[in-house]
């Protein structure tokens, strides 16, 4: 796919990404939105997305997202959807529904593609890595735009340890990294640093974990109560399901926080064996083999219940 051929003569161009964007997701929409902004220097580009992290406020121009959803566009003649399929961008799917032409980009296996130009690659590493595929003219790449499609790679790839690092992967990104930014502070200050707070809810959700199945899984909770003790937003819980998962012995790890009575969101991470995808689809999520998530209702311990019913059927 050639982005500007795709976009080619749209007045108004609308992009959006998953509600409670990750850092691939900030940064395929960042990075496609400043190079539309400079390859199409006429048409009105406008990012639809719920208020980044404060570690992403580095990527260029966050600040002009339009995080309520407004926009005094009625009518996009293009709308991108990017690392999600339609369902999950809240409320740009009107934005989306209405558009003259809709392109999703994504890497999830678990998207049939939902615009009427798709392009759906699993075996990509980040919807930033198609973001940077599809910018056929790499002349108008920049340090920011580089910056932004690196950040979702190395959030994607959890600093290119994962198995959807690929050599092409690596060739990308030794080509973003090209541009000159500082890219070691940069893994340091989005993705390993911590608050005091993140790491003490970490911590939390550490001691209280439950190993079952003989040690093949992980579970652990933190509920409604614990995130206002802390004072914890959604975004601070990132990264505890990824420590679960590095308990030795451990196949499929579970981490799930309250969103309200008897609705958890659900985070699973295997190390290969189980097919995390294949059991959040089950209960309505979606995601990747080894990277899965869903929303999903009852108590703790029924989720727990159901789930291990699930994982178990694969081991
Ligand atoms: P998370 O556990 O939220 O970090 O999600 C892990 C992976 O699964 C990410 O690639 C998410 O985009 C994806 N994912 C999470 N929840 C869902 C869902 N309800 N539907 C489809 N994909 C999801
Ligand atoms: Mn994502
Ligand atoms: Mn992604």
């Amino acid at each position: 796919m050639n982005i500007c051929e795709e976009v080619k003569n749209a007045a108004a161009i609308g992009i959006s990404g998953h509600l409670r964007p990750d850092g691939d997701c900030v940064g395929a929409v960042m990075g496609l939105y400043l190079y539309l902004k400079k390859a199409c220097p006429m048409a009105d580009v406008q990012v639809m997305l719920e208020k980044p992290a404060d570690i992403f406020h580095c990527i260029k121009d966050v600040e002009e997202i339009h995080t309520d959803f407004c926009t005094n566009i009625e009518v996009f003649d293009v709308f991108i959807v990017l690392d999600s399929d339609k369902t999950r961008i809240g409320d740009a799917e009107k934005y989306f529904d209405r558009a003259k032409k809709t392109i999703n980009i994504d890497h999830h296996i678990s998207n049939a593609g939902s615009g009427m130009v798709n392009y759906i690659e699993p075996s990509a590493s980040s919807a930033s890595e198609l973001v940077y595929k599809v910018m056929e003219d790499k002349s108008l790449i920049d340090e920011e735009i580089a910056r932004a499609l690196y950040i979702g790679m190395i959030h994607d790839t959890g600093v290119f340890q994962y198995s959807n690092t690929s050599p092409e992967t690596l060739r990308i990104a030794a080509q973003l990294i090209g541009y000159g930014f500082d890219f070691s502070r940069l893994i340091d200050e989005t993705f390993y640093e911590k608050t005091y707070v993140q790491n003490q809810i970490l911590g939390r959700a550490l001691l209280e974990s439950i190993l079952f199945m003989d040690g093949r899984c992980v579970v652990s909770m933190i509920d409604k109560k614990t995130m206002n003790f802390y004072q914890a937003e959604p975004g601070d819980l990132e990264g505890i399901v990824s420590q679960l998962r590095n308990t030795k012995g451990v196949e499929c790890a579970i981490f799930m926080y309250q969103i309200e009575s008897m609705k958890y969101k659900v985070s699973l991470r295997s190390n290969g064996k189980v097919d995390v995808a294949k059991v959040a689809a089950f209960f309505g999520g979606g995601g990747h083999v080894r990277a899965a998530g869903a929303t999903m209702q009852g108590t703790f311990h029924d989720i727990a219940n159901n789930l291990a019913a699930q994982i178990e059927l694969q081991l």
